[in-house]
């Protein structure tokens, strides 16, 4: 018998989409619905106990719909698009993906390193549009990357296993700006924490992976890049506002920095008038970070898990605010 309703906004593995049928009772709707617009709607949210999916802002409009939900799911580490305060106010779950996505979101993030770094996406084009006529000179050297300092700003889960990388396969020195010590990553890795100012002035690439939040909205700004040296880089797999973006891109044009790596911006997709894609010293690629089938597919599974535990017994496992349940 199912033990609760639930509305599903995204897709589902097959093998997962009937797991979650198996233990409620499922309406599927779809993606990027401004819900509490969409009248039709309106009348399922009305005795809803969960809620699955990724990408929809959930917020406490769409929460007053809802006044039976108890759990919401999201395929996703980050939470950013939930409104948690109005979540824990109402007593409603919200459980997260983290651990299962972490080693191959460091791995996209050292990928923007090197690719930056070496000019990877850029001489590739210089390839296909056939100017590749000559041996490469000094124009289109790069930089190194073994040795170097590398900055990670928020040396979490996904920071810790890029900090990882860098010193285990790169022999790179770790500095990191975050609101605790990490115990572990300064004996593993020799990472050493510093203000936000001495790793801007000290990197030769710093790393965001910052949680979106009030306080890391547009963290780095004009003032931070400005302190940033001439041939560092700027690699960012985090949320694309913790950059603000114009004054990154006034710092790319005149090279007062010497590239970026973006994987995240203000705005998804990336408008394609967006200045950035007419810089050459910056790679850009399209949010991908846990996108691999592997790892979307064990985040799914997380996440139909989590509903599945939180509905039937409240289990707290992978829960942003265990306290509703305390
Ligand atoms: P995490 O383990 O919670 O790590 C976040 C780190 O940021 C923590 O070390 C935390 O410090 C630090 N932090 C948070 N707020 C801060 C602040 N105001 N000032 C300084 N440091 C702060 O999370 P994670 O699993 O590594 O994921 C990090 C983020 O990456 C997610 O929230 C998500 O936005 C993003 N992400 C992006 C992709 C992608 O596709 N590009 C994929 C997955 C995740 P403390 O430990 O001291 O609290």
């Amino acid at each position: 018998m199912a033990i609760a309703k639930v509305i599903q906004y995204s897709d589902l593995p097959e093998d997962l989409q009937a797991l979650l049928k198996e233990h409620c009772d499922v309406t599927r709707v779809g993606i990027s619905l401004d819900l509490p617009q969409e009248q039709s709607l309106v009348p399922l949210f009305a005795d809803v106990e969960g809620l699955i999916g990724v990408g929809q802002k959930v917020d406490s409009k769409l929460i007053e719909l809802a006044p039976k939900l108890k759990v919401t799911s999201t395929v996703s580490v980050g939470y950013d698009h939930f409104d948690v305060p109005a979540l824990t106010r109402r007593g409603i779950m919200l459980m997260h993906t983290p651990d299962v996505l972490t080693e191959t979101t460091a791995d996209m993030i050292f990928t923007l390193i090197l690719c930056t770094a070496r000019r990877a996406a850029e001489l590739d084009r210089m390839i296909k549009q056939g100017r590749w006529t000559k041996t490469i000179d000094s124009e289109y050297f790069g930089s190194d990357v073994h040795g170097k300092k590398l900055g990670i700003l928020g040396l979490g889960r996904i920071g810790s296993a890029v900090a990882r990388r860098a010193h285990n396969g790169f022999n790179m020195e770790i500095l990191y700006f975050g609101r605790s010590v990490k115990e572990r990553a300064e004996t593993e890795y020799g990472a050493r924490r510093y203000t936000l100012d001495e790793i801007l002035a000290e990197a030769d690439f710093i790393c965001s992976v910052l949680p979106l939040s009030d306080e890391t909205h547009k963290l780095i700004g004009s003032e931070e890049l400005s302190k940033m040296k001439k041939d560092a880089f700027l690699i960012n797999g985090g949320r694309g506002p913790v950059v603000d973006e114009a004054a990154l891109i006034t710092a790319l044009q005149n090279k007062t920095i010497r590239g970026a790596g973006l994987d995240v911006f203000e705005k998804e997709p990336l408008p394609i008038d967006s200045p950035l894609l007419a810089l050459a010293n910056v790679v850009t690629l399209p949010h991908i970070g846990s996108a691999t089938h592997e790892t979307r597919y064990e985040m799914a599974k997380c996440a139909v898990d989590n509903l599945i535990a939180a509905l039937r017994s409240q289990s707290t496992k992978n829960c942003v605010n265990p306290e509703v349940v305390e």
